[in-house]
């Protein structure tokens, strides 16, 4: 037989897990809405390549995860992604522990460089 305190448990953090994704659901969208504004005010001919674009496409990416459910896991290991992490960048794609391996890897590629 089920136990109602556990289902209680299950509630409370569900009802937790919803409020994250709303606090990071608002972040994705004030960031984006900044980054839009970001690349409005650049000079039309600097468009195309301002950095504000390559950030607008991430944060989109990160609200289309969210839509779909996927939002938060990481693509290295599949672990949700620590809520320190997201709140710093929402549209991190990786846990601090697999962002640290792929910094270590790209480390020697890029200083060959
Ligand atoms: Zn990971």
């Amino acid at each position: 037989m089920a136990d109602i305190r556990s289902v209680h448990a299950l509630m409370r953090a569900h009802d937790r897990h919803e409020a994250q994704l709303d606090t990071l659901r608002d972040l994705l969208t004030e960031r984006l809405a900044a980054a839009r504004a970001e690349l409005a005010q650049a000079p039309a001919a600097l468009r195309r390549t301002h950095p504000a674009r390559r950030r607008i496409g991430e944060l989109e990416a990160a609200l289309d995860r969210m839509e779909r459910g996927l939002y938060g896991i990481c693509r290295g290991c599949g672990a949700f992604i620590e809520m320190s992490v997201l709140l710093h960048a929402p549209q991190d794609q990786e846990c601090a522990e697999c962002r640290r391996a792929s910094e270590r890897r790209a480390g020697p590629r890029r200083a060959a460089v």
